[in-house]
């Protein structure tokens, strides 16, 4: 009997030791960072998640962004490959856990800045160590003096969410925007956070109208962007959800809009498909209370 108890014990242990671990590193198992250059010591890594930005010099390593917790040595690594090291400092774009994962160890030693909302929304959440959290928020905008570069964080109100910033490096003329840009995708907007979809719109336009035009820009996810991309994007939100509105005032079900949008195809095969992207679309214009 103790026996046949032990191996089932063994058995059962075993399958719980193995199996529990492996689905959960699974999702990152394969996941490789690649880096590419993109301005005057300004990189982008790319793995899973958001898209990271780095300056790397004589002031040390700052990055902007850390994706997931399992990619934190992997990430690190890529860090030390551009003859960087762990991150004097950390910047969040926004409080999405595919943007800010790294955070519990990358600020363990280096000080995460972000927007005040970042840290209240972060705080909410009860299962994060305080390592996770910024030490330095802001409310409007803040300037780095880094690495030979001026970087403006600037705060882009109620558009993807109610805290995000864009890092705008002023020297090397690179510009990061977090999630206020999906390259060639329609965005998340996250409306029970405080995101808007013409609150997103208002952000686009005045990216398009304050930075150089021959900036060049990291997005959220996507590759990298200009502001030609920018206004591309502008012009296919504004323009669906003008074709979203039109289809609910003539009584259209979300299939006839669908197939109303179908020239937007390429457009829902990222995280946001074309049925999401409707019922983002549906849930602002019912939020605001009018259809026009
Ligand atoms: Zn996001």
């Amino acid at each position: 009997m103790k026996i046949i108890l032990a191996v089932r014990f063994t058995a059962l242990t075993i399958i719980m030791l193995v199996s529990q671990p492996l689905v959960a590193a699974d999702r990152f198992a394969d996941v490789d960072i690649a880096t590419q250059q993109v301005g005057k010591n300004v990189y982008m890594l790319q793995g899973a998640g958001g898209n990271i930005g780095v300056t790397s010099g004589a002031d040390g390593t700052l990055i902007i962004d850390d994706q997931f917790a399992p990619l934190a040595g992997r990430i690190e690594n890529a860090l030390k490959a551009l003859g960087g090291d762990r991150p004097r400092i950390i910047l969040n774009t926004h409080f999405h856990g595919d943007h800010i994962g790294g955070n519990a160890e990358f600020g363990r030693t280096g000080v995460i800045i972000a927007h005040d909302n970042v840290r209240a929304r972060l705080l909410s959440q009860d299962n994060l160590p305080t390592s996770a959290l910024p030490l330095v928020t802001f409310a409007d905008s803040v300037t780095i003096h880094f690495n030979g570069d001026e970087l403006a964080l600037i705060h882009l109100p109620q558009g993807h969410t109610d805290g995000d910033t864009m890092v705008w490096f002023k020297q090397a003329n690179v510009l990061h925007m977090g999630d206020q840009l999906f390259n060639g995708a329609f965005p998340y907007i996250d409306m029970p956070s405080g995101g808007s979809v013409d609150g997103y719109i208002s952000n686009l336009r005045r990216v398009i109208r304050d930075m150089p035009n021959d900036i060049t820009i990291i997005p959220g996810h996507g590759p990298i962007a200009d502001i030609a991309a920018v206004a591309r994007c502008l012009e296919v939100i504004e323009d669906t959800r003008r074709i979203v509105a039109h289809g609910l005032d003539a009584g259209k079900d979300d299939a006839s809009i669908a197939a109303d949008l179908e020239g937007y195809a390429a457009w829902g095969q990222g995280f946001i498909s074309v049925d999401r992207w409707i019922g983002i679309i549906k849930t602002h214009l019912a939020q605001r209370g009018s259809l026009e």
